[in-house]
């Protein structure tokens, strides 16, 4: 009989070998779903004093009153501590959460098969493995998992339950039964680089940095866009220094890698150097930003001139946003012309073009152009883009205009798509292949990326309010620009494009 069978509803003997930092929070978060847990490390005392911290977290929720006494003294009763790994052999699941080095690991579920029962579930935390080479040291693979959880385990909400090959369905089913039961997402995932979390959330990374790389922006700014502009809790390179570029810069090769060198995870080669510097981020007080007591420092703003004369401006009358554009422009009470020549700053708004070649495109002069972003809320966050001859005076007169109402602005040099336009379509383009691949479902990869990357929108619904044929325009128009197969868009998409359906469609059963 399979474990789903045997415990899917009631209270399970939960092992959990590793008593150090995800350790600590698996025990926890299955301890506080009325789960009898042990817990084993190969360090003495390593497990006690991983139990002693577990308590002392407990303790403090009763004292800010979200956890009664009586849960928490039966919460220590349910609660062990191991001397050995055979005191796990009653164990209906066993979660490792040790050091991440294979051969470790392979050694470890090769000796927890001969302790524990033959019902037993074993998962992985694992979060770089392939949950299949750990598995095929055991006799019965198809009781192996990954379970992937995230830091801090009670407070992220979401888990990944990895099918590696020969994971028999009932244990995957287990596996999601458990997460589900104590208040955490489960979502399902194939044994593929990254998993989902990871994998999905590889976008942000590689198209900042490949903005910052052609000299589009500085880091600063392409944070701010992002953050301010789209919702993002913290731009790439604010999440970089928070990780720690040393960390990043080894999961950002590993999964190019292991997906055998796929263009859409090429890493930037701005990133050694900086590794090799030592600029890591917060932990080294310097990385993309530098940081004074922890406090980030931020870079000087350039603040807008004030509105001279009040300039006369055209707006593109095919600009995706032009009425919105038009009303900032009466309100600032520059004077507007309908027609290009003779107007001090005439405006576009180019999606996955540049600034130059949509001016020579729609016949304006470029010392004259300045691009704004139409994907950005322009209520929120302003991203103007000059062409390669915008002259100083229209920059700074489209900059003082822009800036009248107070909404910030930020200003980038010439660019195949906005800050925005680039970001957005490329995480769409890979959440589009993750789907396509059949990684993960729709429903559970929506949910990953809101819950485990804290955006605002799952990936393909983001895709779907902006709209596929605009992605779609976006990833053409870069791929057509720089030849660079980073940039093909999924099918998915396309598909789902030219048939006039949301991204979220899935594909029709066979
Ligand atoms: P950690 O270093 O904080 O704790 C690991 C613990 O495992 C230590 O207490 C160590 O003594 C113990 N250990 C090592 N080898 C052992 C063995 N053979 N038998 C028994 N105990 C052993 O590590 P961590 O950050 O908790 O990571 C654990 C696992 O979770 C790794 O596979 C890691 O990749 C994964 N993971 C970590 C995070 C994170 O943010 N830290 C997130 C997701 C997944």
């Amino acid at each position: 009989m399979g474990p789903s069978q045997t415990h899917s509803a009631g209270a399970l003997r939960i092992g959990v070998v590793g008593a150090g930092t995800m350790g600590r929070g698996i025990v926890q978060l299955f301890v506080q779903a009325g789960h009898t847990l042990l817990c084993f490390d190969e360090k003495p005392d390593a497990a006690v004093q991983g139990l002693t911290a577990v308590f002392s977290t407990l303790e403090s929720l009763v004292a800010k009153g979200r956890l009664t006494s009586d849960a928490l003294q039966s919460i220590r009763s349910r609660t062990s501590v191991c001397a050995s790994l055979a005191d796990l052999a009653g164990c209906d699941v066993v979660v490792e959460a040790i050091i991440e080095d294979i051969a470790v690991k392979r050694d470890l579920f090769s000796r927890l098969e001969d302790v524990v029962a033959e019902g037993c579930v074993l998962a992985t935390n694992t979060s770089s493995l392939i949950v299949a080479e750990i598995a095929s040291a055991c006799r019965r693979p198809e009781r192996v998992a990954g379970l992937h959880f995230f830091n801090p385990v009670p407070l992220m909400k979401v888990a990944e339950v990895i099918a590696a090959v020969r994971t028999a369905p009932s244990t995957v089913v287990f596996l999601r039964a458990m997460v589900e039961g104590a208040g955490h997402k489960a979502v399902v995932v194939a044994d593929q680089p990254g998993f989902l979390v990871n994998h999905a959330g590889r976008g942000l990374y590689t198209e900042g940095l490949r903005i910052v790389e052609e000299c589009v922006a500085c880091p600063s700014d392409v944070d701010d866009v992002l953050r301010d502009g789209l919702g993002f809790r913290m731009g790439p390179f604010e999440l970089l220094d928070l990780t720690g570029l040393d960390v990043s810069s080894k999961v950002m090769t590993s999964i190019y890698e292991q997906f055998q060198e796929e263009p859409r995870f090429r890493p930037s080669s701005l990133v050694p150097p900086r590794v090799a510097a030592g600029l890591y981020g917060r932990k080294t007080g310097e990385g993309w930003y530098r940081y004074e007591k922890g406090q980030k420092v931020g870079p000087a703003r350039k603040s807008a001139a004030s509105l001279s004369s009040g300039p006369s401006v055209w707006i593109d009358p095919d600009a995706p946003e032009s009425d919105a554009l038009a009303e900032i422009v009466q309100k600032s009470g520059a004077k507007r012309r309908l027609q290009a020549s003779g107007s001090d700053v005439c405006f576009i708004q180019p999606i996955g073009e540049d600034a130059t070649f949509a001016a020579l495109r729609l016949g304006i002069d470029p010392t004259r152009c300045v691009a704004v972003d139409p994907i950005t809320p322009l209520d929120r966050r302003r991203t103007m883009m000059l062409t390669v001859t915008t002259a100083p005076a229209v920059r700074d007169a489209a900059h003082a205009l822009l800036a009248s109402d107070e909404v910030p602005v930020t200003i980038i040099g010439d660019s195949i798509g906005f800050i925005a336009q680039r970001v957005i379509a490329t995480i769409v383009n890979i959440a589009a292949n993750i789907a396509q691949r059949a990684i993960a479902d729709v429903e559970d990869l929506e949910a990953a990326v809101r819950i485990g990357l804290g955006y605002p929108f799952g990936p393909l619904h983001w895709g779907d309010r902006i709209g596929a044929p605009r992605i779609l325009q976006i990833l053409n128009g870069q791929l057509r620009s720089t030849g660079d197969p980073r940039y093909r868009p999924s099918p998915w998409i396309a598909r789902r494009a030219a048939l006039g359906v949301s991204l979220l469609t899935a594909e029709a059963p066979r």
